[in-house]
């Protein structure tokens, strides 16, 4: 194709207009009063108009992309470029634009409500393009065919190779939406623009730059389609703070991928292993699409647990699917605790090796408690029957490594995420985290009917430690066991003692520990393993649960 083909593609009107021109535009001088633009001319920083043509943010756009300024368009997102792209090409109510199916729902809403017919073709099983009917969908008023690399929401680039060979096949123009390229292995086709005259190519910097809240969309294309984008876009489409931080952020930031792409794979490959997920589809970008037995249940599940994702499963040709965003780790470790959660509540053998009354087994011992404090952020996930989800992060290495004794030789599941000011000390996360564990157990626990309520253990490892404790509701708290070192590892060993006292007056339990030994890393282990003993022994459920065992009458 050449410039003259493209110009064949362009609406009448859009050729015959002409283009809204500011006085400034049209002023070749060097002007320093400015009367012509019917501002305030009371400085307050946003009184001008902004530049209509974006010219730094252009250049930085520019060094960054190695492509030169007329092949750029700046948009109020991409969202603009896409409804540009209609006006420009399609005349209403006649002619027609193609693209694979499922992707992007933009291209189908801009295409309403420009009048355009949308056409969509199927990917194949395996999200991959079906060429040949992708072609054949199109007729001599096929203005547009969008295919989006890495296609939301399959996640899945096309190979190169066929994107251009269906850039030269269609007879009009292919808009390449690239916005999730930085998460990808593949590379972007903005080094085929000078040979391609028919492609518009989009990105962003709402995914991997990390503005999404500016709304700034880019498109590249052949000089000749960027003037007909800026003819035709609003004048101060891009206001003037966004050009600014744009402009430095791009110059200054990079595009933020590497723990992304570490932890897709990472979420990937642990979701891909729990019962109830059927597949987790492979993806260059910085999501999952996941297809699960029960996508409406586990949606419910992690909407309780304050977790949005979006729901594909009614989308056709993505039916029991999510579509799951890749966020931080703890992001993530929340996310694969909720569907850990989830999953073993599907499991067939849970609960059923209880032999005690069916409902009481059945109903679920978990709770969710947030805290925060000036202090810190703290989040427990608890399943009283779990079947280990574990996922502990506090930022005090040893303090982690204890918690999770807790839940390996205490049969539960938990999540302990702390954010706090451990800058300062350890001594609010250490503590919060008691009290929020405190809480959430208690919570967990309910009426406590049925439960055993006594736990006790003396464990004889290398140390000796023992731990009693009493669920029935009276806060008693002792403590026998001396360090002499400061810490260990990086947790001062005061503070272990502080972590039983404040989880036993939150969770209104009796709690009495001792210990000894010659190694206090042993020492302090051995307690938090007890500790977990006895906790799982005193929650576990009786064979014949009538009520909380008393003391009075019987013992
Ligand atoms: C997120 C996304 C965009 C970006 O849209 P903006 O309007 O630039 O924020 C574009 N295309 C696809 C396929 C997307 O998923």
């Amino acid at each position: 194709m050449e410039t003259k083909d493209i110009e064949r593609l362009v609406r009448p009107n859009i050729l015959a207009m002409a283009p809204y021109s500011t006085a400034r535009d049209e002023c070749e001088g060097n002007p320093e009063i400015f009367l012509d633009a019917n501002e305030s001319p009371y400085d307050n920083g946003f009184n001008r108009y902004p530049d209509p043509h974006q010219r730094k943010l252009k250049s930085k756009v520019a060094a960054v992309k190695g492509i030169g300024e007329e092949h750029i368009f700046i948009g109020n997102g991409s969202d603009e470029a896409i409804d540009l792209a209609y006006r420009i090409f399609c005349r209403p109510g006649t002619d027609n634009a193609i693209s694979i199916s499922p992707t992007y729902g933009m291209y189908g809403v801009a295409a309403a409500t420009n009048d355009v017919e949308f056409r969509e073709v199927p990917l194949k099983e395996d999200f991959s393009i079906d060429e040949k009917g992708l072609l054949a969908a199109a007729d001599e008023n096929s203005r547009l065919l969008f295919i989006c690399c890495p296609n939301n929401p399959t996640g899945n680039s096309f190979p190169r190779e066929q994107l251009l060979r269906i850039i030269s096949a269609f007879k009009g123009i292919v808009i390449i939406d690239e916005a999730y390229i930085d998460f990808s292995s593949g590379s972007s086709l903005i080094s085929e623009l000078d040979s391609h005259p028919n492609l518009i190519i989009l990105q962003t910097v709402s995914k991997a730059w990390g503005m999404a809240g500016l709304r700034v969309g880019l498109a590249f294309a052949s000089p000749y389609i960027i003037r007909l984008f800026s003819n035709v876009k609003y004048p101060y489409n891009i206001n003037g703070l966004t050009q600014e931080i744009v402009a430095k952020l791009i110059e200054t930031a990079r595009p933020r991928t590497e723990e992304t792409v570490s932890e897709r794979e990472r979420t990937a490959k642990a979701m891909a292993g729990y019962r109830g997920i059927l597949e987790v589809y492979p993806s260059d970008a910085n999501f999952i699409l996941v297809k699960c037995t029960d996508p409406k249940g586990l949606y419910k599940s992690l909407i309780e647990n304050r977790i949005i994702v979006r729901d594909r499963s009614g989308v056709k040709g993505c039916e029991g699917c999510l579509r799951i965003t890749i966020g931080t780790p703890e992001d993530n470790d929340r996310l694969l605790y909720t569907i850990g959660i989830w999953s073993s509540a599907l499991s067939p053998d849970r609960d059923t090796a209880r032999d005690g009354s069916a409902e009481t087994a059945a109903a679920s011992r978990r709770a969710t408690v947030f805290r925060a404090t000036s202090e810190t952020g703290i989040t427990v996930m608890i399943d009283l029957d779990g079947k280990g989800p574990c996922f502990i992060s506090t930022g005090i290495g040893f303090f982690d490594h204890a918690l999770e004794q807790i839940v390996h030789h205490g049969g539960i599941s938990l999540l302990v995420e702390a954010k706090g000011d451990l800058h300062v000390d350890e001594h609010h996360t250490v503590e919060d985290v008691a009290i929020v564990l405190g809480k959430a157990v208690s919570e967990a626990l309910g009426s406590k009917i049925g439960i055993g309520r006594y736990g006790f253990v003396l464990p004889m490892d290398e140390s000796e430690a023992s731990v009693l404790i009493d669920l029935g509701g009276r806060t008693d708290f002792s403590w026998d066991a001396e360090f002499s070192r400061e810490k260990i590892g990086d947790m001062p060993t005061e503070m272990f003692r502080h972590f039983f006292k404040s989880f036993a007056e939150s969770s209104c339990c009796n709690l009495h520990i001792s210990a000894r030994g010659e190694n206090e890393h042993h020492k302090i282990e051995g307690i938090f393993k007890a500790f977990a003993r006895a906790l799982k022994m005193a929650i576990a459920r009786d064979r014949f649960p009538y009520s909380l065992p008393s003391s009075k009458g019987v013992l």
